[in-house]
């Protein structure tokens, strides 16, 4: 496996693959690797004859008041776990190589990038799409692996590949759960062990949701009433939303016909947790 550290070096690999006919995936990270990050890793190699991740904290994406100084970093691990998974390069570009001094261009999705998460993280979004813009022009992947643990952020990434037209194909992988049902993520670290536990509410909110829309349930207010009443027996929590979304646009659907993306999060503590399930019919 090739560790790069400059975009020269790694714009050079990924042409010299693509140049030899290989089919090359990306999968964007921000490191501390868990099984959710492996899971778009393993995809990749299914789909791909050369993928390359990329770990990067992207301070862009990150509010003043957020977590990116404490944000767990582990990359000696990250770089172990990917070189059992067979990947051919990483792509972990320092902050300065990543933004040239006094850089002012940025990548906005208008209106998406205002929702949901975009709401309570202001500039969030933008952060994300510019750096993932910044990323397809450096490694010119053919496809590149999303999670839809992070559901808007895929939904406003496929906005911005179909407006700016990029040659890049994106591929969403399901969410990857701990066996207790609670959605992998960086942050989970976190968690003291109570707030942990607290956290399984977000999950059988979302379960209950989903059991009322399979009962034929199809008022979104309804809906949610009954995820809150779930919610309401954990006081541990701080509910950030609880919203069911067009799994596209993100507007809020009122009566359910086509396939709805119901978001919720939350606080436990000071950690910000985010989830969500897909209603299909
Ligand atoms: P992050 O390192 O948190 O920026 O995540 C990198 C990628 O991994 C994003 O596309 C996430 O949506 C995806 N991801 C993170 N956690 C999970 C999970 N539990 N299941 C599936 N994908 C995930």
């Amino acid at each position: 496996m090739q560790i790069y550290l400059t975009i020269e070096d790694m714009r050079a690999a990924s042409r010299a693959a693509r140049l030899g006919g290989l089919r090359l995936g990306l999968v964007p990270t921000m490191g501390a690797l868990h099984e959710g990050h492996l899971s778009l890793v393993r995809t990749a190699k299914q789909q791909c004859e050369a993928v390359v991740v990329s770990i990067f904290v992207n301070p862009l994406q990150f509010g003043p008041s957020e977590d990116l100084a404490k944000y767990p970093r582990t990359f000696q691990r990250d770089c172990e776990l990917l070189t059992k998974e067979d990947v051919d390069f990483v792509f972990a570009p320092s902050v300065e190589e990543m933004y040239p001094e006094k850089a002012i261009t940025y990548v906005t999705v208008e209106g998406l990038s205002e929702k949901l998460c975009g709401r309570s993280r202001p500039g969030h979004f933008r952060g994300v799409t510019t750096v993932v813009a910044k990323l397809f022009h450096i490694v010119e992947p053919d496809l590149a692996f999303f999670g839809q643990k992070d559901a808007a952020q895929a939904a406003i990434i496929r906005r911005m590949v179909r407006d700016l037209n990029f040659p890049v194909e994106i591929i969403v992988c399901p969410v990857v759960r701990d066996i207790d049902g609670l959605a992998m993520s960086s942050r989970n670290a976190y968690l003291s062990s109570q707030e942990r536990k607290s956290a399984l509410v977000l999950y059988r909110a979302l379960k209950e949701v989903q059991r009322k829309f399979d009962q034929g349930e199809r008022k979104s207010a309804r809906l949610i009433e009954a995820g809150m009443n779930v919610l309401s027996q954990e006081p541990g929590v701080r509910l950030d939303y609880l919203e069911i979304v067009d799994p596209d646009t993100l507007d809020s659907v009122r009566e359910i016909e086509n396939p709805a993306l119901v978001a919720i999060a939350a606080f436990l503590g000071k950690t910000r947790l985010i989830d969500n399930v897909l209603l299909t019919r």
